[in-house]
């Protein structure tokens, strides 16, 4: 299996080029030249596996042996979902007859991030242990120093993803002070010699800067041979495939289980994904377009809804421009992902959820492809002119973005994009109430501010549903890792304890452990480049000996 830019379509790469590249010279996203097909019987050969027997099968149908063979690949999943508390690794759970949650927050860190950084870290590891191998005596090994900048989540299932891997180096920046205070423990509390915490003077934004300019610079780029985790790597998506599979096969059990009346064959799943960069669900997408039986995916927003709106109109435009008055007094810094928040009018909304305040989502690009392809009237049967086709119009649309902050798809590319999902906006408002109602339901649940958007979409869509679909609501947080939105919402119920009921005992004492933290006094390149450098080459002969940290 080879892998191709959508902007580009020329160059092949391998897997390992691929994930090692993250996001391809001519800006755009890597995706693979056929999506693989289910293999006959699929069904019933799989109906038991595990999480880890499911990983290898799937990520085999994307990844030739010849660069990770089965056995490899299986030990590499293994390590990857060790670290995980519980035996399912991602479990569903049943909320009532209807309505399935699917937790894919028992890693590291508490967020389904760590679902695919847990395996990216490894399999950083195993490709660098492989090429260094392959170097004579005395020739310079390679290394990878992983530069990202944070407001939160990214940086800690990240810095959990690589700690303590050989050859690579990370340096998460965050703004100082402007985390919450749990994230910021999460981050720094971390003492591997390999892992650096970056606490600039200056706002996300300021951080995003000075990673980007990092990565333009050439010279410093490939001296330090800087690498990105953030959620356009092909791998994280990959990865996430396999919950799809996995809550497919347990759902059909559990209904068997509890229902036996019920046909399995006629049921209709719908799943219902909390939206920001479009990674998580266009994992969803792959599994559909791989043969999974899944009736329609669910884009659920919060109130930056650049998503919302394209499934309205066919839109995809930075701002809303049927909104009478863009309400400006809203606008903050945009956050993960959004790269280009700081050109835009409206700017990004500082919601409840802030894992999804994002102004554009950059995998969407990658269903942009699909779509691109499957509606175009190309009469071609030649795949390589059908593919350089799709990948113009792509370009042609991604150029349009940036230069008038927006574009209009045709209508046929639109019920395309219909045809697979549905798109729900979900308000702040609408976020605590539904954490109530489901805290007042029977069995009682506490969702967290993201997934509650998920359940709250979920509940408005379930009024049309016909009686044989069923909805799994993916689940992408521990409650306790955005304790101030669940708080908000449960403060005048007499049953909440926030303390006694929600908070893992990994997280006690968290913000009293000793932290691994440099200070940066100005949100300057030059400092974080020398920090980079003094830091970078040293993390191997370094290794289990504490290096005293500083400011800059
Ligand atoms: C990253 C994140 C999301 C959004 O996932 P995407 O793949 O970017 O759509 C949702 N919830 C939480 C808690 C997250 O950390």
């Amino acid at each position: 299996m080879k892998y191709f830019s959508t902007r580009g379509g020329h160059d092949l790469l391998s897997f390992e080029e691929t994930v090692l590249t993250g996001l391809a010279p001519d800006g755009g996203l890597y995706i693979p030249e056929s999506i693989p097909q289910l293999p006959e019987g699929w069904q019933s050969l799989w109906k038991n596996y595990t999480f880890v027997d499911l990983s290898v099968e799937v990520l085999s149908m994307y990844i030739s042996p010849k660069e990770i063979s089965r056995q490899e690949l299986r030990a590499l999943v293994e390590k990857s979902y060790k670290t995980f508390r519980h035996p399912d690794i991602t479990p569903l759970k049943k909320l009532n007859d209807k309505t399935f949650i699917l937790e894919l927050f028992h890693g590291p860190t508490f967020a389904f991030k760590d679902v695919a950084l847990q395996l990216l870290g490894n399999l950083f590891e195993f490709f660098l242990i492989r090429r260094n191998m392959r170097k004579a005596e005395g020739e310079k090994q390679e290394r990878l120093t992983v530069v990202g900048a944070t407001s939160g989540d990214t940086g800690s299932a990240a810095i959990y993803g690589l700690r303590n891997k050989s050859n690579i180096s990370i340096f998460i920046l965050h703004p100082k002070g402007r985390v919450s205070p749990i994230q910021e423990a999460q981050m720094t509390t971390v003492t591997d010699a390999n892992v650096h915490n970056l606490a600039v003077k200056g706002t996300f934004d300021d951080c995003q800067d000075i990673v980007k300019s990092l990565f333009a610079d050439q010279e410093f780029n490939r001296k330090h041979r800087l690498g990105a985790v953030n959620s356009i790597n092909w791998a994280r998506i990959l990865a996430q495939t396999v919950y799809y599979f996995l809550s497919y096969f347990h759902l059909r059990r559990q209904i068997a289980a509890t229902s036996p009346d019920q046909s399995l064959d006629d049921l209709d799943i719908q799943y219902v994904v909390p939206t920001g960069n479009f990674g998580d669900i266009l994992a969803g997408y792959y599994a559909k377009r791989m043969g999974l039986p899944i009736g329609k995916l669910v884009v659920a927003t919060n109130s930056n809804d650049i998503l919302a709106r394209f499934w309205k109109s066919g839109a995809y435009e930075k701002v809303d421009s049927t909104a009478s008055n863009v309400d400006a007094t809203q606008a903050t810094a945009p956050a993960e992902g959004a790269s280009d928040g700081k050109q835009a009018v409206g700017g990004v909304k500082e919601t409840l959820s802030p894992a999804m305040d994002i102004l554009v989502s950059s995998n969407f690009e990658r269903l942009l492809w699909y779509l691109a392809d499957e509606g175009s009237e190309t009469s071609t049967e030649d795949p390589r002119e059908r593919r350089r086709q799709a990948c113009e119009i792509v370009d042609g649309w991604m150029k349009k973005v940036k230069s008038d902050g927006r574009v209009e798809v045709p209508t046929k590319v639109l019920e395309l994009a219909r045809r697979d999902f549905l798109a729900e906006r979900v308000s702040d408002e609408e976020t605590l109430e539904t954490i109530r109602y489901y805290f007042k339901s029977e069995p009682s649940y506490v969702a967290d501010p993201h997934t509650a958007v998920g359940l709250s979409a979920a509940q408005r869509l379930a009024v049309n549903n016909p009686p044989s679909t069923l909805q799994v609501v993916l689940s992408t947080a521990h409650p306790a890792k955005f304790a101030e939105a669940v708080t908000q919402a449960l403060q005048n119920e007499p049953n909440f304890n926030f303390e006694r009921d929600l908070l893992p005992e990994e997280f006690r004492g968290l913000l009293d452990r000793k932290r691994n933290v440099i200070d940066v006094e100005a949100a300057e390149v030059d400092l974080v480049k020398r920090v980079i450098e003094q830091y970078a080459e040293n993390d191997d002969t370094e290794r289990g000996g504490a290096i005293p940290r500083r400011s800059v």
